[in-house]
């Protein structure tokens, strides 16, 4: 039966790892939510299984070539939207746009639902990440609300709802963010260890699981780089204030640390349906628990720094992010790239951080002024990225 509740949600990138666990969610909370529409890029099996659960008013398949199949297989008075345009539309339709479109192409749909002055619950940190000059503006659009849904930043958020609030909102007394870092599944190893480390020991994450990109940016310790520039974009901490630690056990998800000595943690066990809940529910809770701690078994919780010799793509992160400008959207793409071909096993390992570092050299410092600015940005870097892969054979 279809969920009935009051509250609207557009999900976007429903048929990835965050869009099924957004589906968890709706179905244990059926009363109070209901998934409008869902759109996938060309996972129509299961895109019609979910259109069939959840009965919809739209679905969109992004891959156009793809729409007649869905409509076929799709029961009567569900539209059918095909093509990227979608992204900007279903947004304006729905109270809460769930933005779980996997990398730089999840953008329109951040920029649709805060133009829109609607909540964004945003699991694709890339938009906030490349397009952070053009998405902060909109951020104060009447009624447009962004809330994380990225287990680090849904924990700095809950954190800093005990600190103090200046007159337009913004949190005072934050001395430090500290992002949490599971380390991977290569923790603990040396760069020599990691010459000849294969794409399934980079998939093979030790407390996380989700999609290919993101498991290999964890690997990598790019996904922790990304985020502290997100972080930075989403809570206006600056750089030599976010700091990062490995927390093995992911179970930490990240802390603020007040003016008084005061550290206050998010902890629960590594679950996304929990800030995927939180960003629906905010400033309330859902009732359903995912992720509860068994005290009594949890064990030890250890922390360390993080080998940033052997990782150096966390140093690239912070380098690009002190840079500013469209820096991020360059090493993001070029991010994009490196893993697609380690993915294709057209590049090594040690290889991702190799092409960044490289890549990131010949950023040209263009100021992101427009959305056009950050997707030629982004499309130059790909460029550069793919010939800086190509050229090391
Ligand atoms: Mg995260």
């Amino acid at each position: 039966m279809a969920p009935t509740g009051d509250t609207s949600i557009a999900l976007l990138g429903s048929t990835g790892s965050i869009g099924t666990q957004t589906l968890e969610v709706v179905r244990a909370e059926r009363d109070r939510y209901r998934i409008v529409s869902l759109a996938a890029w060309r996972s129509v099996d299961l895109l019609v299984a979910q259109a069939n659960e959840f009965r919809p008013d739209a679905v969109a398949i992004i891959d156009p070539s793809l729409r007649s199949e869905v409509v076929a297989r799709l029961p009567d008075g569900i539209e059918v939207l095909a093509g990227e345009s979608a992204l900007a539309e279903l947004p304006q339709r729905a109270d809460v746009t769930v933005n779980a479109v996997v990398g730089f192409a999840g953008l329109p749909v951040t920029v649709a639902t805060l133009e829109a002055g609607k909540r964004l619950a945003l699991a694709n940190k890339e938009s906030l990440i490349a397009g952070g000059p053009v998405v902060q503006p909109l951020r104060s659009t009447p009624g447009a609300e962004l809330i994380p849904v990225d287990s680090e930043h849904c924990a700095i958020h809950q954190c800093l709802r005990s600190g103090v609030t200046d007159a337009n909102g913004c949190t005072e007394r934050v001395d430090r963010l500290v992002l949490t870092a599971s380390g991977g599944p290569f923790r603990g190893r040396t760069k020599s260890d990691l010459e000849s480390v294969s794409l399934q020991e980079a998939l093979n994450h030790p407390t996380w699981s989700m999609g290919p990109k993101i498991t290999v940016d964890s690997s990598t310790l790019m996904n922790k780089g990304l985020e502290v520039i997100e972080a930075h974009e989403l809570f206006g901490v600056d750089y030599d204030d976010i700091e990062v630690v490995v927390h093995p056990q992911s179970i930490v998800h990240s802390m603020v640390d007040f003016s008084d000595g005061t550290t206050i943690a998010q902890l629960s066990m590594p679950d996304m349906r929990l800030p995927i809940g939180y960003a629906l529910a905010y400033p309330d809770r859902i009732a359903t628990a995912f992720g509860r701690i068994d005290w009594a078994n949890v064990g030890r919780l250890d922390f360390e720094a993080p080998d940033t010799e052997t990782f150096p793509c966390l140093g690239l992160a912070y380098a690009a992010g002190r840079m500013g400008g469209s820096a991020p959207a360059w090493l993001n793409a070029a991010n994009e790239v490196a893993v697609q071909a380690f993915l294709d096993s057209k590049l090594s390992w040690v290889g991702i951080a190799e092409v960044l570092e490289e890549c990131l050299e010949q950023h040209d410092g263009t100021k992101a002024t427009s959305i056009e600015v950050v997707v030629d940005v982004d499309r130059r870097s790909r460029e550069v990225a793919t010939s800086i892969v190509n050229s090391r054979g």
